[in-house]
């Protein structure tokens, strides 16, 4: 694999591997570095969770890396302990990371929590507006979508006392909508 003036092409197809901490660490060359002319060597490291970091040293560009550029930057990437769970996760002092030190499926449980939490927060505001129509005498809301004949689609939230077929059409027609069958009824 190692040339004086490197083998670009094989490179693409590289696949190396290192065992760090009783964890397998494969290393792969990045698209981006053959994609786009004078780009440097760019190296993704991925772990078994599915996690990613990179390195990317600019003295060295794409057309004259070789294999053992590649070894020697897998060789540089530490692995640390998840600050929240204690998995294995990339060391962002010795690679391109999340500064954060946590690992991928915590990073995930965090991003899956404020989901939820904004969700609950909207449904709860959902729920309060429909207790209020409801005490005004209102018994069902239409959930609608709006298809103006030009422009982009938008939502629209209503509430109606015993709406029929034609009120609900009519009602979506009025609010420019070109078709009035896209909607959904929930009773209150
Ligand atoms: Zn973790």
């Amino acid at each position: 694999m190692q040339s004086q003036h490197g083998e670009p092409q094989n490179l693409r197809t590289l696949l190396l591997e290192r065992v760090i901490d009783g964890v397998t660490v494969t290393a792969s060359v990045s698209p981006c570095a053959w994609m786009y002319p004078g780009h440097p060597l760019q190296v993704k490291f991925t772990l078994p969770d599915g996690d990613e970091a990179t390195l990317r040293p600019r003295e060295i560009p794409f057309d004259s890396a070789t294999a053992s550029d590649v070894r020697t930057l897998l060789d540089r990437v530490r692995l640390c302990k998840c600050v929240k769970c204690g998995n294995p996760t990339f060391d962002p002092e010795t690679v391109s990371t999340r500064p954060s030190r946590d690992c991928r499926a915590c990073v995930k449980a965090e991003t899956d929590a404020h989901f939820r939490s904004t969700q609950q927060l909207a449904e709860r505001g959902m729920a309060r507006a429909n207790a209020e129509k409801k005490a005004e005498g209102f018994t069902h809301r239409i959930d609608g979508w709006i298809h103006p004949d030009d422009g982009d689609d938008r939502a629209l939230t209503l509430w109606m006392r015993n709406p029929t077929t034609e009120l609900i059409f009519a009602e979506l027609r009025r609010c420019g909508s070109e078709v009035s069958s896209d909607y959904r009824v929930v009773a209150l």
